[in-house]
């Protein structure tokens, strides 16, 4: 049986942190706010890793994609140190199916702004048996560690190659997954407070999270992949699965 490695999520997180403090600090000592570019543009694509790829895509099968694409989003889900589509997907349908009940895997209280654990619940897994079929996707559970490490390499030579050292690093990856990891946690705190899902696009102009705050919107109608009605909404999850979905 594939482990579990939702273990990966509070260490992703920290690192996230980390790097982004390290990223303003280095902002503060006098690096080119071009940087920030860098940052955002990293913020964005980690987004579009979790909402389009972990939830719309492997998660509820919301559409359908090439090959192409179907191995990008696996690696790109790995690289976000979110545990590879497999262990999201089980914790995710199971908060699905028992939101605000016993069987909720997540946690709301403030704490998981700090560090993200999963309430131990037993898992739904219905949908875990279409993921497995795939060799893909397989492949990448066994391995998400060494995707994630493979990419933090690339970042380094890049920087070696042109001379700024950290800075992709930090700026193209570590910091964006901390503003990516800090915007998840506030959307896992935020979306249910009160007992329920909750629809807050106007947040998505302070935390962008993909176009993921329309989030009653989202439990009412969980294979529906364009989350956001209005051009306002910024569902730019959907903008993006217009470009790449087949079906
Ligand atoms: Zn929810
Ligand atoms: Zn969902």
């Amino acid at each position: 049986m594939l482990r579990q490695r939702l273990w990966m999520i509070p260490i992703g997180q920290w690192v996230g942190y980390l790097g982004a403090a390290l990223a303003l600090w280095a902002l503060w000592e006098g690096l080119s706010p071009w940087w920030l570019l860098a940052w955002a543009s990293g913020h964005v694509l980690g987004g579009l890793a979790i909402s389009v790829a972990l939830h719309r895509y492997f998660t509820h099968g919301a559409f359908q994609t090439t090959p192409f694409w179907h191995t990008a989003m696996a690696l790109a889900s790995c690289i976000v140190l979110q545990g590879s589509p497999l262990a999201w997907a089980a914790a995710h349908q199971t908060h699905h199916a028992h939101s605000d009940g016993q069987g909720d895997p997540h946690d709301t209280r403030l704490w998981y702004l700090l560090w993200k654990t999963y309430r131990a619940v037993p898992m739904v897994r219905w949908r875990l048996q279409a993921l497995l079929d795939d060799r893909v996707l397989k492949a990448v559970h066994r391995n998400a560690l060494v995707v994630a490490l493979a990419w933090v390499l690339l970042l380094l030579a890049l920087g070696l190659a042109t001379g700024t050292f950290l800075a992709p690093l930090v700026f193209g990856y570590l910091a964006p997954m901390g503003t990516v990891q800090l915007v998840g946690a506030v959307h896992q705190v935020a979306s249910h407070r009160g007992g329920g899902a909750r629809d807050m696009p106007w947040l998505e102009w302070l935390l962008p999270a993909a176009g993921e705050w329309r989030h009653a919107h989202h439990h009412d109608h969980p294979r529906d992949a364009q989350l956001g009605r209005r051009w306002w909404h910024l569902d730019y999850g959907w903008w993006f699965i217009r470009a790449i979905r087949t079906k």
